[in-house]
Order: structure tokens, then sequence, then C-alpha cells
């Protein structure tokens, strides 16, 4: 085992808009949190170009540069941060330990605020676009598409859900999924297949997004025929589900089917001291504001707790 190093009052791990907002109400407190960013330090607005729905930023803000001021209030309030991952926790015991590939940190409290990766296609042109024209977040990035003609990738609720939104902006919205049926409920495929702007490509996956600064159009090749054609395109929403930051708890704390972490009154995981905050634990939101919300809350939780031991 390596080396512990001193005790900590409380280990954030995580430094999206939940782990930081965490950080910025326990640091400001005088608690001197220690934050694991982990290796894509700033999370997932680091991922897309301007947030016009966070609140105070009426002409919008990049996503780094809202996590800049965040990390900024963060460290003003004495905040320290390790630019690592977490690779291993045990909590059976207290101290709560919390390890990385180099040290073994312990804690008396530990907010988990690691966020849940957007799945994506994982083909090579998809990158280039992820921020400028590929999206995974509707809610976030559909008003950008106002009179354009999008693709949704999916085949569950999340993508008929999307498809019904984004035709609140989009002239279309073309849904292709690689299999000829809908997992999605019938309720929200019968509110897909009724809505005009919607059309339906079964048993077909993008091969290819092509442009130059946005997006131009697709290849799409339908998987039964081995057929190829394009279509001009100017958005891909990718809803094929995502996967929640939870393997390096291996089990150590509650989690739902898929690798949400399970909550009580909101942030409590099943181990005491130890809190979540953000999308780790959100099936459903999944916003900056949602996150930084629960990071509050994570952060007020903990606070009462590191209280209740001291006493
Ligand atoms: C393309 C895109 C566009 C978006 N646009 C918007 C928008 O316009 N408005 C909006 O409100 N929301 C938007 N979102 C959603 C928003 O980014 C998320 O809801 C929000 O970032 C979630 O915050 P979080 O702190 O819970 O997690 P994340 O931002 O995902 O941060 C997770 C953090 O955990 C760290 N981590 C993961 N595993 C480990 C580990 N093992 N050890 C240590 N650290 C670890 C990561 O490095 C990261 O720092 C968008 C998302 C995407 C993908």
């Amino acid at each position: 085992m390596e080396e512990v190093i001193k005790m900590e009052e409380v280990i954030i791990i995580g430094s999206g808009p939940a782990g930081l907002t965490a950080a910025i109400y326990l640091a400001r407190e005088g608690f001197n949190p220690l934050m694991i960013t982990g290796i894509e330090a700033g999370g997932q607005l680091l991922l897309t170009t301007t947030i016009e729905n966070f609140p105070g930023f009426p002409d919008g803000i990049y996503g780094n540069e809202l996590i800049d001021l965040m990390r900024e209030q963060a460290r003003k309030f004495g905040t320290k941060f390790i630019g690592e991952n977490v690779t291993e926790v045990d909590f059976s015991s207290f101290p709560l330990k919390v390890k990385t590939s180099f040290e073994t940190h312990e804690a008396k409290s530990v907010i988990i605020a690691t966020g849940a990766s957007a799945k994506w296609l994982g083909i090579e042109s998809e990158k280039k676009f992820v921020g400028k024209g590929v999206s995974s977040c509707a809610t976030c990035d559909g008003a950008f598409f106002r009179n354009k003609n999008v693709i949704v990738v999916g085949g569950g609720d999340t993508a008929m859900q999307d498809a019904d939104f984004l035709t609140k902006f989009a002239s279309s919205v073309t849904i292709i999924h690689r299999r000829d049926e809908f997992r999605a409920s019938k309720i929200m495929q019968d509110r897909a297949f009724s809505n005009p702007k919607i059309k339906v490509i079964y048993s077909s996956v993008i091969e290819e997004i092509l442009g130059d600064q946005k997006i131009k159009s697709v290849r799409i090749r339908n998987l039964k025929t081995n057929e190829m054609t394009t279509m001009d395109i100017d958005g891909v929403f990718v809803a094929i589900g995502y996967n929640p930051n939870t393997k390096f708890l291996s089990g150590k704390l509650d989690t739902d089917e898929q690798g949400y972490l399970l909550v009580e009154e909101e942030v409590k995981t099943n181990v005491k001291g130890v809190f979540a905050a953000g999308d780790v634990a959100d099936r459903k939101y999944k916003q900056a504001i949602t996150a930084a919300g629960s990071g509050a809350k994570a952060a007020i939780e903990a606070r009462e707790y590191l209280r209740n031991i001291k006493q």
C-alpha cells in the first residue's frame, strides 16, 4: 500500500460544477477541502462551447470560462487541488480512504462528484465536432439549431424525448437507430411518430460526419443492405445513454443497475459521511445548474456531518 498522507476534513472527488460548488461552500466555511480533480479536470462543460442557460450570464459564457471562474472561487477560499484520478476507495472503516495511483488520502468525509460520461458513437470524425454540432445534450444545445436539420441517434426513451424536444427548434429531426425497432416505451414512440417533423431511419448507423468548421452532412450505412447514403445535416444529437463514473468504487457504495449512486435525502449515500453530488447520482436532469445545486446540498450535509462528529 502507498504512503498515507495527512487526514483531511473532506475530500471532493471530481471537478465539474458539482464538485467545484461543493468546494466553494466548504472552503468558504474553513474546511480546506482537498479536491481530486480527475484527469478530465473541469468535467463535461469543457466539451462544449457556449453555455446559455447558466444563470448570471445573459450573453452566455464559454464552458471552460465558467469552470475557470468556479475553480478560481474555490481556490480563493482555500481549496487544495490534486490533478489525478481516484483508483480505489475504502469506506469500510473510519477514517475513509481514497487512493490515487500515487498515494492514499484519509478523510473524515468524502463527496463524490465524478459525473456521468455520455456514450458517444465512437467514430473518428465525431471527436472533431463534439461541441461544434455534435452534442449529447438536447436540453443544453437544442436552441442552437433553430430552423436547422438535425439527427438524433438512439432508440430508447431519451432519444424519443430528445427528438420531440428538438422539433421546438429544428425544421426536421431524423432519428437514426441501429435496430429495426425501438426499445422506447410505446407512449414515447407514439409521441415521436405523431410529430410531423420527425422521420425515422431504422437499421442504420452513422459512419462519418463531414464538414469543415461546421457539420455539413453525414454518411449513413444501412446495416441490412450495406448501402451508403449521404444526408445534409446541421447537427447530430447522440442519445445512446451514459456511463456514471462509479467503476472506481468497485461496489463499495450502493448504485442502481446502470451504476448511478443511490442516495437518500438527495445527497446521502449508504455510507455515513460519504455524499454524492451532480450527474453521478442524477439519471434525469444532468445540467450544470442542477449539478451545482446538488454540490451545494452535499457540502451543507458534509458540514453538518463534520460538526456532529466533532461533538
Ligand atoms: C456537449 C455537452 C454540452 C453541455 N451543455 C450544457 C449546457 O449548455 N448547460 C448545462 O447546464 N449543462 C450542459 N451540459 C451538461 C453539464 O456539462 C453536466 O450536467 C455537468 O457538467 C455535470 O456536472 P458534474 O460536476 O456532476 O460532472 P462532470 O462535469 O461530468 O465532472 C465530473 C468530474 O469528475 C472527474 N472524475 C471522473 N472520474 C474520476 C475519478 N475516478 N477520480 C477523480 N475524478 C474523476 C472528472 O475528471 C470531472 O472533473 C453539457 C454536457 C455536454 C456533454
